[in-house]
């Protein structure tokens, strides 16, 4: 479902720092894949880039059947859209836009008419279990509600992949855990994930354990 192809990932500073030096990576429909690896090693960069959300300087990036090296950031950013949710450790909402409002606003992006967002964004509301607080402001909601509220907004375009980055990494252990199983679910009704975690106990109750250091893979068990 998910292939990386010798990917390189090099960022222009000073003489250019390659983070990623030819990585490959297969990851099947239905895996739940956790990217484990000290803090640095590379892991942000590789799930950034599997999902779509930078380019590789070299190497292939294989979604769903569909190569996607050679788009343009429009393109890739277009694929991303219908082909997976991303959800991040410090939730990336908008800070002026109500806990409904971000939750749809993929949907505004692929111009869906409003009725068809609220209706579809109340039932993402729902599977998070964050209907009441529906017309809440980000800075009026508790970590776990920030990142609830992200992962209906990743729910939204019912993509068959989910990629988080230390989806809990901002939480206590009890938020954090909730948050997890929430993941879980996901994962049992049919998404293909990719979580990556500092949380060794996490990482083993997902099927398969991926290791970066310094920009390798140096350990992968399923
Ligand atoms: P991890 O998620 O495993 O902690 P990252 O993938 O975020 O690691 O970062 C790997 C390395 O790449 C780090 O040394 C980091 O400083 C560097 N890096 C990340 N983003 C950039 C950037 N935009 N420009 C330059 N260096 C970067
Ligand atoms: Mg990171």
């Amino acid at each position: 479902m998910i292939t990386l192809e010798k990917v390189v990932k090099t960022y222009d500073v000073g003489d250019g720092l390659t983070i990623l030096k030819g990585l490959d990576l297969q990851v099947d429909a239905g895996e739940f894949t956790a990217i484990l690896g000290a803090s640095g090693s590379g892991k942000s960069t590789m799930l950034h880039i599997m999902g779509l959300i930078h380019a590789a300087t070299s190497g292939k990036v294989v979604i769903n059947g569909v190569d996607t090296s050679s788009m343009d950031d429009m393109e890739r950013s277009r694929f991303r859209g219908r082909t997976l949710g991303f959800v991040f450790q410090s939730f990336h909402l908008i800070p002026h836009l109500t806990v409904m409002e971000n939750v749809e606003l993929p949907l505004f992006y692929q111009q869906v008419p409003q009725k068809e967002r609220r209706a579809r964004a109340m039932v993402c509301l729902e599977q998070v279990k964050m209907t009441h607080r529906w017309d809440h402001l980000p800075n009026q909601l508790s970590g776990g509600e920030c990142q609830r509220t992200a992962i209906a907004r990743s729910l939204i375009s019912d993509t068959p992949i989910l990629f988080a980055d230390e989806p809990t990494g901002n939480l206590d252990v009890k938020t954090g855990e909730q948050i997890f199983k929430l993941l879980v679910d996901l994962h049992g009704e049919g998404k293909t994930m990719v979580v990556i975690t500092h949380d060794e106990e996490m990482a083993k109750r997902m099927n398969r354990r991926v290791r970066i250091s310094d920009g390798m893979i140096i350990e992968d068990h399923s």
